[in-house]
């Protein structure tokens, strides 16, 4: 079995979403939406903060995903997922925002502290790249790439999809990509 890239799922990442102090508030909506090279919308996600007695935040999630297979093949199911906040004050100032990983591992809940969580093509909920166990493209290519097209084209397309929108963006002279390291 072929491990998925991380490159191949949709990707919520905390200090984005917390830009312009909208976990600071604790309230607040919104929408977030993922693209294909071609601009399309793929997937998108409506969240909303609720303030917890304990004084936390909790960021709840709503969106669709695909059910894949049998009389239900290609049909939309509701999914509401629950992801609690965390905070650390760095050296340098300000608060920084992360996820406490909502999936249950072995009959607990992971918990662990990330600035990203990942849904995999054909999964239900977020998690984190532990309890998927997501490799970085890099390493999956250097292994077996003819492998993954081979045994799974759609992932493969994917993955292929997000090379071409990088490509398009490096070519456009676009913005030295800042991209946030993954704890
Ligand atoms: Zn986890």
């Amino acid at each position: 079995m072929v491990a998925t890239p991380v490159e191949a799922c949709l990707a919520l990442d905390a200090g984005i979403l917390a830009r312009g102090g909208t976990f600071l508030r604790g309230a607040g909506a919104g929408r977030l939406s993922w693209k294909n090279a071609f601009g399309q919308e793929v997937s998108s996600v409506l969240w909303d903060l609720e303030p917890t007695a304990a004084g936390a935040v909790l960021l709840r999630l709503r969106y669709t995903v695909r059910r894949w297979g049998g009389f239900e093949r290609n049909q939309g199911e509701e999914v509401v997922e629950a992801v609690r906040l965390q905070t650390t004050r760095p050296n340098f100032g300000g608060v920084r925002w992360w996820f406490a990983c909502p999936l249950a591992a072995a009959y607990s809940p992971c918990g662990r502290r990330v600035s990203r969580l990942y849904l995999p093509p054909g999964g239900r909920y977020f998690g984190c790249r532990t309890c998927y166990g997501l490799t970085y493209r890099s390493v999956q290519e250097r292994r077996s790439w003819h492998e993954l097209s081979r045994q799974n084209p759609r992932l493969a397309l994917a993955v292929l999809d997000r090379r071409v929108r990088r490509l398009v963006r490096r070519s456009s002279g676009g913005r030295a990509s800042a991209r946030h390291g993954d704890r």
